[in-house]
Formats: structure tokens, sequence, C-alpha cells
């Protein structure tokens, strides 16, 4: 079917509000005409959100966020609600990156309550999932990547899977240069929209964004969007340029 792609950089902690003014208003230039033919959002740190948005403002390109609170406003010292987000016209959130699951102990459970509070709030929830190394080469991925999707998409309501974007991103590949093959991640994205269609049916499991994530960059961006179940990117060190970035995106669109 078709879709827009939808192309979200994630720039980890990189990039002071100055930094990412001066990237943010090069990248608007760069890609316009763009962002009519994807969806494309660039995802600072919170310290540059509120700069970065009003660069934004009624240029067609997104904002998101790398991380919110499970919990509502209160005593919950150095965390960001949902509400601070959506004031800053933040529009999707990433949860559950494998960074936060690997260095801050972040579980499905966790993830799940962030992946609610963003969709109850008015947030898109990116839901990142993907296996490591050693799970890939025990050949328990999809066992993975199944019990990920049921544990962090845990009673999420059919008309809230479609606000929801899911990212496969093998951990294997994540900022190491080594990007999934073309073929073992439309294997594992095929698998996934199973999943979803057995949750969802398959008319919902076929609206759903399948990102990919894992050292896309210029070079390969066109092949992995080519395959049938891609249907965008999730885009950490390469998203840092702004010439590369929409590079990889133009590129991206030529599939
Ligand atoms: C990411 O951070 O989500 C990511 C995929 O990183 P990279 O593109 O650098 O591998």
């Amino acid at each position: 079917m078709l879709k827009k792609l939808f192309i979200a950089g994630n720039w980890k902690m990189n990039k002071t509000a100055s930094e990412a003014a001066d990237m943010v208003s090069s990248l608007v230039d760069l890609l316009v005409g763009m962002e009519s033919k994807a969806i494309i959002a660039v995802c600072p740190p919170f310290t540059a959100l509120d700069r970065v948005s009003c660069i934004l403002e009624n240029t067609g390109i997104e904002l998101g966020a790398q991380n919110l609170s499970d919990k509502e406003p209160g005593a919950y010292t150095g965390e960001i609600s949902a509400g601070m987000l959506l004031d800053l016209n933040v529009k999707y959130v990433i949860v559950g990156h494998s960074e936060r699951r690997q260095y801050y102990g972040e579980t499905d459970q966790l993830v799940n309550a962030k992946a609610h509070m963003a969709l109850k709030s008015g947030l898109k929830p990116i839901v990142c999932i993907g296996e490591t190394l050693q799970e890939r080469e025990a050949g328990k991925t999809m066992d993975v990547i199944k019990s990920q999707f049921s544990g962090s998409l845990a009673g999420i309501s059919a008309e809230n899977i479609l606000n929801t974007t899911i990212a496969y991103e093998p951990v294997w590949a994540i900022g190491t240069g080594k990007n999934a093959t073309p073929e073992q991640a439309q294997e594992v994205h095929k698998f996934t929209r199973t999943l979803l269609k057995a949750s969802y049916g398959q008319e919902i499991a076929e609206k759903v964004i399948i990102q990919y994530g894992g050292s896309v960059k210029a070079s390969n961006s066109r092949e992995l969007m080519g395959m049938p179940d891609i249907d965008g990117a999730l885009v950490g060190g390469a998203s840092l340029d702004a010439h590369g970035f929409a590079e990889l995106i133009t590129n991206a669109l030529k599939k």
C-alpha cells in the first residue's frame, strides 16, 4: 500500500541549543519541497527543543523528543512530562530506544507505560524494538521481537496503534556503521507486520509505520526503503549533519 515514508533523526546527546538551531536552519532550506513527500522529523535533546521548535514553525518538518516520563507532573526530579513536550509543539517521542533499555534499565513494562502516557496526552510514540548480536547469533531474533512487541505495546488500542510508529532497530547495527541488509531487515519487518495483523487485523496492520534503524546513511537509504515492509527510518549518526541527512532523505525518496 502507498504510504508516506517517515524519516526521523535521533540526535541523541549531541548538539547544544545553538548548534541545533544552526543545523536545523540549514536543514529547513535543504528540505524545501521534500516535506510534502515524506514525514520528516528531528528529535533534538530536550534543551534544544524550544529553539528548534520556533525554527520549524510552518515548515512542515516535525519535532520529536527522545524520551518522556511515564508519570503525571509532580515530584520526579530530572524528568520531563508529556505536557512539557506538547507545550513546545513536540509531536513524536521515541520510547524504548535500545540505549535507554541498555544503559538506564528500561524494561518493556516501563516502555509500555511511556507509550501509554504519550498516547493519552496526544503525542505519537516511536516504540523501538530490536535484538542484540548475541540474541541474533543464538537464533532468537523473532522470539525477542515477539516478546518486546507484546510487552511494549500491551494494551494499545486499535485507534492508538495508528498513532504509534514501531522502529525495528537491531542493537548490533546501531552506531556501528554495519546496517542490517535490506533482506535481514525486511524479514523482521514482515514478522512484525504479522504480529500487528494478529493483534489488530490486516487493514490496520498495513497502515502502521514500521521504521528501520541502525546505520542508515545516504548510501543505503534507497535500498533499505525499497523493501516492502520498511516504511521509514530512524536515523542516528547520519542525521547530525544537515547535508548528509538531506541526501539520505533524497535517496530514500527514490525508492
Ligand atoms: C538510533 O540511534 O536510533 C540509530 C539508529 O543510530 P545510528 O543511525 O547511528 O545507527
